[in-house]
Formats: C-alpha cells, sequence, structure tokens
C-alpha cells in the first residue's frame, strides 16, 4: 500500500512552487510500484520571470525521460501556458511538428526537451499536475471489463479516458472528456491501459489525492486477491546451468547483433508465476503500459528458441509497418525478457542498466497479470497495433538513445579474480569505465564494497577452493549471462627463501593460489568464454620475474613461470576458439598488497638508493601503478589486440635483463 510520504519539514522555508514540484516528484519516483525508470511526469504552474521583468503564466514539466525519484530543478522545462493552450486549438498536429513547437516554445533552450504530454499538463486546469502508471491502477484498466471496474472501485470523482497514444491526440481525447465529464468534484483521471492523473491547486494536495486512490485501489485489489497456494521452487538445474545461459545469451546478441547482458531472477513470486499451467495464454498478450514496450518488447519468449522469437517478431514487424505512412526501420529481434520453467526469468539489456530495468518492469508485470487473471475476471491488455504503434514511436526511441551507453565494452562481462585490491583492483576498475560489467572475486570481503555501481558484482572466493570458485563464477553468469573476458590477477609472494633452503608448505601455499587456481579458473572458464559473442580474451598476470628471476625468489618465479606455460598452451589450444590468451609482465608497482612502505624502505637502503628513485629503478626511470597496468590490461581486451594471442607484455619501465 502507499504511503504518503509529504513531510512539510523537509522542504525549505523558501521553497518556491517549483521545489515542491521537484519534492512530489521525487515521493512518486522512489516508490516503484507508481512509477518504474523514466516513467511518470509531473507539473507545477507558475509566473515566469522573463529578461525583460515580464511575468508570464508559465508550465513547469518534466523533462522526456527523465527519472522522477532524482529529479532536480533544472529536469523541467519551462514554457508559457498560452503557448500550449493555442497549439491544442489545432485539428491535427502530428508529433514531429508537436516536439518540435514544444521545443521551440522553452523559455530557454538549454532546458531539457518537454514531456509528450505537456498539452494534458498544460490543459489541466489546476496548479500542480502529477501522472503515474501505477499498478493498481493498471490492475483495474487492464482487464476486459476496465472501464466500469474503475468507476466501480474508483467512483465519480474520477473521469475515465479511452485508450488513445500519447501526444496530441491523447491531449485533444482528455480535453473533450474533461469538457464532457468533468465536475467540480473530479479529482483524477485514469487512462485506459495506461495510467493516473491527479491533480490539485497545490502539489501536497495533488499528491496527497494521488496515494489516497492509488491505495482504494490497492485496498480493493487486496479484498479480492485469493491466496494462491504456496509452491515449493523447483531444484534448480545443476553444473550445465551457467554453460547453458551463456549458449543462450550468444544466440541473443547476435540476433540483437551486439554483445547482451542477461540477468536472471529466480525468487519464489517470479518462480510461481512461471509455473502457471496458463502461462502461454496470459503471458502473450502485451505489457502493462505502452510505455513499457520500448523495454521489455510486447511479448516475452516463454523458453529458449530465440530464433522462433525473431521470427515472430518479424513477422509482427512487418504486419504492422505496412500500416504506417512513412518507412519503419526493424528494431532488433531479441527477446527481451525469457521466461523459462525450471531456471526462471533473464532479463535482457545491451548493459546491465538495461537488463534491470527490464527486469524490474516485469517483475510488476507478473504480478499485475497474476492478480488480474485470478481474483478480477482476467486480464487484457492492449491490441498490438496500438502497442506496435508506441514501439515504433520516434518520440519513445528517442528516449532509448539518449539513454544509451555508447562505451566500448558495454554489454560485456569480465570476471577479475584478486579485485579487492592492487593490480586486480585496478584492472577490474579499468574494465568497469570502458562499460564491462565485472565478476569481481576475492577472498577479501572489501571486494564488495570496491563499488556500488550496478556493473560491479563482487563475490567473496578464495580461488583455492574449488566450490567456492564455483560458486562465484556460476553466481556472476546469474548475474550477467556470462564471461568475455578473464584477468587472473589474484597472487601472493610467500616467503622469500633460497634453492637450498625451500619449504613445502611455502611452495604448496604459493602453487596454489599462482598456479593451480589459474589452472582450475581457464578449465572452468573455457566452456563460457567459448560461448562469448564478442570472442573470449583472458589476461594473466604474471611477473617479471619470469624472465629475469631474482635470488630468493624460487618459490614466487617458478610459480608464475608455470603460468605462464599454462597461458601459452591455453594459447595454441583454444585458438581455434578464437579466444586469445596473453600475458601481462608488470615489475615494480608499488601500490599493490605484496608491497609495504617498510619493505619499499628496506630494499631502497639495500642498494643505497632514495625509496623515491627506488620505486623508478628501471631504465625509463618512470614509477608504475596498478592502474597503468588496468590500462594496458583493458587496451589488451580491446580491438587493438583481436588478433594478438600468446604474448607476454611487460610494464616495468624497461628492464635490461628482459629487453
Ligand atoms: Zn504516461
Amino acid at each position: 500500500m502507499p504511503k504518503n510520504l509529504w513531510d512539510n519539514g523537509a522542504l525549505a522555508s523558501d521553497a518556491d512552487l517549483l521545489d515542491q514540484c521537484v519534492y512530489g516528484s521525487r515521493l512518486l519516483g522512489i516508490d516503484t510500484s507508481l512509477v518504474l525508470h523514466g516513467g511518470g511526469n509531473t507539473s507545477i504552474k507558475d509566473g515566469y520571470c522573463d529578461i525583460t521583468g515580464r511575468i508570464i503564466d508559465a508550465i513547469y514539466i518534466k523533462g522526456s525521460g527523465g527519472d522522477l525519484k532524482s529529479i532536480e530543478r533544472s529536469g523541467f522545462a519551462v514554457l508559457p501556458i498560452e503557448r500550449l493552450l493555442d497549439l491544442l486549438k489545432l485539428e491535427n498536429l502530428s508529433d514531429t511538428d508537436m516536439m518540435r513547437e514544444l521545443s521551440a516554445a522553452r523559455f530557454d533552450h538549454s532546458m531539457p526537451p518537454p514531456s509528450v504530454e505537456a498539452l494534458m499538463h498544460a490543459f489541466i486546469p489546476f496548479r500542480a499536475v502529477l501522472h503515474s502508471h501505477a499498478d493498481a491502477i493498471l490492475a483495474l484498466t487492464n482487464n476486459p471489463n476496465g472501464r466500469l471496474l474503475v468507476q466501480e472501485v474508483l467512483g465519480d470523482s474520477v473521469v475515465v479516458v479511452p485508450y488513445v497514444k500519447p501526444g496530441f491526440d491523447l491531449a485533444r481525447e482528455v480535453l473533450s472528456c474533461w469538457k464532457e465529464r468533468a465536475s467540480q468534484s473530479t479529482k483524477a483521471l485514469v487512462l485506459l491501459n495506461h495510467g493516473l492523473f491527479t491533480f490539485a491547486e497545490s502539489m501536497v494536495e495533488a499528491y496527497t489525492n494521488h496515494i489516497e486512490i492509488v491505495s482504494k485501489a490497492e485496498s480493493f485489489l487486496t479484498s479480492k486477491v485469493r491466496v494462491s497456494t504456496a509452491i515449493n521452487p523447483r531444484p534448480i538445474a545443476n553444473g550445465s546451468k551457467s554453460e547453458m545461459i551463456a549458449q543462450l545469451r550468444n544466440k541473443i546478441s547476435l540476433i540483437a547483433g551486439k554483445s547482451m547482458i542477461l540477468s536472471r531472477e529466480c525468487g519464489s513470486r517470479i518462480m510461481s508465476f512461471i509455473e502457471r499451467s496458463d502461462l502461454e495464454r496470459v503471458a502473450s498478450q502485451g505489457p502493462l503500459t505502452p510505455d513499457h514496450v520500448i523495454r521489455t518488447k510486447r511479448l516475452p519468449l516463454i523458453g529458449t528458441d530465440v530464433e522462433a522469437f525473431a521470427r515472430e517478431y518479424t513477422e509482427y514487424f512487418e504486419r504492422n509497418a505496412a500500416r504506417s505512412k512513412s518507412s519503419l526501420q526493424m528494431l532488433d529481434p531479441a527477446p527481451r525478457i525469457l521466461l523459462i520453467p525450471d531456471l526462471g526469468m533473464f532479463s535482457v539489456g545491451s548493459s546491465v542498466a538495461g537488463a534491470s530495468i527490464c527486469r524490474d518492469i516485469y517483475l510488476h508485470t507478473a504480478e499485475v497479470i497474476a492478480t488480474c487473471e485470478d481474483s478480477l475476471g482476467g486480464w487484457r491488455a492492449l491490441d498490438e497495433e496500438s502497442i506496435f504503434d508506441v514501439e515504433y514511436w520516434e518520440l519513445e526511441q528517442a528516449k532509448l538513445q539518449r539513454s544509451d551507453d555508447k562505451k566500448r565494452l558495454v554489454g560485456q562481462v569480465a570476471v577479475v579474480t584478486g579485485a579487492a585490491s592492487g593490480i586486480g583492483r585496478a584492472c577490474a576498475l579499468e574494465l568497469m569505465s570502458q562499460g564491462a560489467a565485472i565478476i569481481a572475486v576475492d577472498k577479501s570481503h572489501e571486494v564488495c564494497s570496491v563499488s556500488d555501481d550496478l556493473n560491479w558484482y563482487g563475490v567473496v572466493s578464495d580461488v583455492t577452493n574449488k566450490e567456492s570458485l564455483d560458486f562465484a563464477i556460476s553466481s556472476g553468469v546469474d548475474q550477467f549471462g556470462g564471461v568475455d573476458i578473464a584477468v587472473l590477477a589474484a597472487g601472493i609472494f610467500g616467503q622469500s627463501e633460497m634453492v637450498a633452503g625451500v619449504s613445502a608448505d611455502n611452495l604448496n601455499s604459493v602453487r596454489d593460489v599462482n598456479t593451480d587456481s589459474v589452472l582450475e579458473l581457464m578449465a572452468k572458464l573455457h566452456p563460457l568464454l567459448k560461448q562469448s559473442p564478442t570472442y573470449g580474451r583472458v589476461v594473466i598476470v604474471g611477473s617479471k620475474n619470469v624472465r629475469a628471476p631474482g635470488v630468493g625468489a624460487v618459490v614466487y618465479s617458478t610459480s608464475k613461470a608455470a603460468t605462464v606455460q599454462i597461458a601459452r598452451i591455453a594459447a595454441l589450444e583454444w585458438a581455434q576458439d578464437r579466444i586469445r590468451v596473453n600475458v601481462v609482465h608488470p615489475d615494480a608497482v608499488f601500490d599493490t598488497g605484496l608491497w609495504t612502505e617498510e619493505l619499499i624502505a628496506t630494499r631502497a637502503k639495500n642498494y643505497n638508493i632514495s625509496e623515491q628513485e627506488y620505486r623508478s629503478r628501471n631504465l625509463m626511470k618512470v614509477e608504475i601503478r596498478a592502474e597503468h597496468v588496468g590500462l594496458l590490461v583493458a587496451e589488451m581486451c580491446g580491438p587493438a589486440f583481436f588478433a594478438t594471442t600468446g604474448a607476454q607484455i611487460s610494464i616495468d619501465g624497461g628492464n635490461e635483463r628482459t629487453i
């Protein structure tokens, strides 16, 4: 049940009308049962002082595609009301003309382009207007008897408007419904298959009306919902599950024409939806509100036949594009939601953010469909044509393009070991800054708090423990759908021992981490890397010691040398899969866990030089930091190295023993 969260104390004493609007918008935006990812819009009418000092009646309306939960004053466009009302007097206005006129009408062109629903906001004769796509309202409207149900539950203070595509035509429709049916007691508009508008003379009242109406709808639903018998979650498929997910991601990416992220959801609520015997029927109708189509596509794929989905999508496009006056370009035909019995729901996006928006939307969709089907006499989505028209509406597509992430590794997934500190951390952060999603593995709990970015999945795992490594990889694949890149950076130095004094314990513990775990992990990752739509890449962090060993470092040097052999052999064996395996040899990178200030001081003293000189003790006299290694490793995973495998690249400032 939504709560009325309005607190006058949260507003500054000098808060103006726009501040109040920002506050009300955010309260609406933080409740995901009301508004999801860029959905909904709000406005406030107030004077605007132009450069001559004249005060003009204006509307402050949310910019198109902005997110209500984090909106600022600058997220609103300001337009003269009179101009918008003039536009509404036209008989016809194309989308392109409407957006051009709305953009041109802004008082300042640095403001965002206004919401496509601006004309409707302008005409509603109240100062404050709030619009959401509340689940509870959609549960009432997306029903064979939607209109009656809304009127029965919400009463006469609500005017019901039939579905019309947002924009000029909808504003005109609302205008005529308003003239016909609005009265003194009208508090809200419910747009069938779309959402709710509330309004009042103040933002607090408009917000309170919004919460009251949604609460009324929710109480009704709660009274109707039958308690379904709990189902026992089915056992999840075993070890080959990750490989199957990676294979699915590969197919989807090939159909989408770019690397995609697949994110798995298998909570009990969505599992019980997927287990429905009527899933095929109820999930094959359409989205909750047309707005969602640009994220989720019209229908989910039930099962795993991605090719069949693409064929059907192409037919759907051809069927509907024939009605269009202009020539349309088909979007990629890959699914965005998959419902797979036994495995769960997968959301698909060209980025982690995209996939998670899809996930949120479909989780809400599944809940509403289940409520309608089980308790309200059935679920009815909009017809195919209306959904298609919104999907291929240039204004909706423009929203998506604005949010597109153009970084070069976006949609790709990298496993990085030793990711909590030093070189591993630097590699992981650099790959992430270039767009990759990271499965960050480390035995330190700090790996979870390195970043709170959606692209960072920190998992605590000891690389020498097979079960924990299995968990790290399979849970990472659940998060992102596969693995394209592996950077194996976890390593330890162990005790400094001479050849004549090597202890078995030291030898075994260093080899466990530096060599055996690498072999183990490579074997686990191979089937996943093979499914990478961008071809797998592995970078192993070696050491200068491989080519230029030092006295007292026999344990460390042999472990790293053996690891280099693993890399070289994998390069030979995996070339047929186009998986590149390369090695980077850093030296004297002092901001890593292997070095402490004391150790640097002792070494400098041994050589009789200053600490600074010791830090840059190489031919070029440069100091090398972990972030430099990160840059090199990210580059080795990029297109410049597409034909390089089995290579060993130094990053050491030049060393006469290895040149
Ligand atoms: Zn809307």
